[in-house]
């Protein structure tokens, strides 16, 4: 950690979200076929019936008001890798901790299709590096309220997911992918907030991507699955039902 930055932000439509509205458009259009990004294995991992719900019937779950803080951040810190990628130089902020450049053209989206079982992955790329050996890895911005330890299962998932794409689109991996935590610290306000940097280093499966990619395959094409007996959004659809 480390490293400060100092941002300031506007709002912007945030992106894994369009991902996932992207991703679905897609399969409305084509009935049979299915398009899954990690966001949505995500909610697979999350619960499958309201993933089986999402992709098959576009029943989403109910939602407030989206915070626009992080995909604000998002932009800035995007600008920030693009001001570099022009320079094709690292940027300051990741001096000293890896060696390597950024992509010198990011795709917008990468596909892996899977005839054999007519469905596709796609994913967005928040930045890809070049390491020395022309090894490529996925590199993700992540914003939050404090620094933790261990990889949340999502972004390990989302990591995995990317792998895959970069090895399915001919760019060899060494099973390596980087994130670049962001958070808050305590300063000088009226000069800007500052944020403290972490960058770190996880380990990808892209035989976990492919698993857990073939298992929600598996669920889409079968019954809608029991929901859990503790959720609140289900019990609460329950008593509905059973009282109105
Ligand atoms: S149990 Fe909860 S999380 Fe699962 S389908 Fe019901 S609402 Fe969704």
């Amino acid at each position: 950690m480390e490293k400060q930055a100092i941002f300031n932000f506007q709002p912007k439509k945030s992106d894994a979200l369009q991902a996932l509205y992207d991703s679905n458009k897609i399969k409305r259009n084509n009935k049979s076929k299915f398009v899954l990004s990690p966001s949505s294995l995500n909610i697979f991992r999350d619960c499958p019936r309201c993933f089986w719900l999402q992709i098959n019937c576009d029943i989403r779950r109910p939602r407030g008001a989206f915070p626009s803080i992080a995909s604000g951040l998002d932009r800035v810190i995007k600008e920030y890798f693009d001001a570099y990628r022009a320079k094709e130089i690292l940027p300051p902020l990741l001096n000293g901790k890896i060696e390597g450049k950024l992509i010198p053209h990011l795709p917008p989206k990468l596909y892996f299709n899977d005839y054999s079982k007519n469905a596709s992955l796609m994913g967005m790329l928040d930045e890809c590096l070049i390491l020395p050996g022309d090894i490529y890895a996925p590199l993700d911005y992540k914003t939050r309220g404090s620094f933790a330890e261990d990889v949340h299962p999502a972004y390990q998932l989302q990591m995995d997911v990317y792998t895959l794409l970069l090895e399915k689109n001919n760019h060899k991996t060494n099973s390596l992918a980087y994130l670049l935590y962001f958070v808050p610290n305590t300063g000088q306000l009226h000069e800007g907030i500052p944020f403290n940097v972490k960058f770190m280093e996880v380990k990808t499966s892209v035989e976990r991507a492919l698993d857990i990619f073939h298992k929600a395959l598996e669920l889409l094409r079968g019954q809608m699955p029991k929901s859990s007996p503790n959720c609140e959004y289900c019990n609460w659809a329950k008593q509905l039902k059973e009282n109105i």
